[in-house]
């Protein structure tokens, strides 16, 4: 018998170069590259994941950060049960960034939407890069926002599939 699935409309935001993109490329096909072309306006991707006898079928929209689509972003994030808020952990201003979204959301999008903050390119740091974003910070963000919390790097693909699982347990599951 097949096993029910559920979809669960997924939006990326966050500062351009963070690693929208990467992380999805990740998650989806396993894979990276150094010289991602940029998004333009947004890209949509699905992936299915087995959660026990249940199936999740992750609908991703991938916007794309520039400042300059921004009032596109009420579109995408409409109707999505879920959000990924990323930045990078060696910039800083994508972390004040990712704050302005996590604020956006709470008060545009949907109220039960289950938001993930995420700190990508942790990988930069085990080969030498200043952090620049404390995970004390960002950890006390998500406790006061009621944000699931990861730090990841799509270029490792440490603690990507994480986030997604994270996420599907949050959801309710069709039964
Ligand atoms: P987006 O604009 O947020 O979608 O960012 P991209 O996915 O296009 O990534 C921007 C750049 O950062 C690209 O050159 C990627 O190869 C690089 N990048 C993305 N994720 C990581 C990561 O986890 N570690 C490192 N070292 N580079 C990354």
């Amino acid at each position: 018998m097949n096993s029910p699935v559920t979809s669960i409309k997924l939006v990326l935001l966050g500062e351009a170069a963070v690693g929208k993109s990467s992380i999805v490329l990740r998650f989806v096909s396993n894979d990276f590259s150094e010289n991602k072309e940029p998004t333009i306006g947004a890209a949509f991707l699905t992936q299915r994941v087995n959660m026990g006898d249940h199936t999740i079928k992750f609908e991703i929209w991938d916007t794309a950060g520039q400042e300059r689509f921004a009032s596109l972003a009420p579109m995408y994030y409409r109707n999505a049960q879920a959000a990924l808020v990323v930045y990078d952990v060696t910039k800083p201003q994508s972390f004040i960034k990712a704050r302005h979204w996590v604020k956006e959301l709470h008060e545009q999008a949907s109220k039960d939407i289950v938001i993930a903050l995420v700190g990508n390119k942790l990988d930069m740091i085990e080969a030498g890069a200043e952090r620049k974003v404390a995970r004390e910070e960002a950890e006390n963000l998500a406790q006061e926002e009621n944000l699931l919390f990861f730090e990841t790097s799509a270029k490792t693909g440490d603690n990507v599939n994480e986030v997604f699982l994270g996420i599907g347990q949050k959801i309710p599951l069709k039964t």
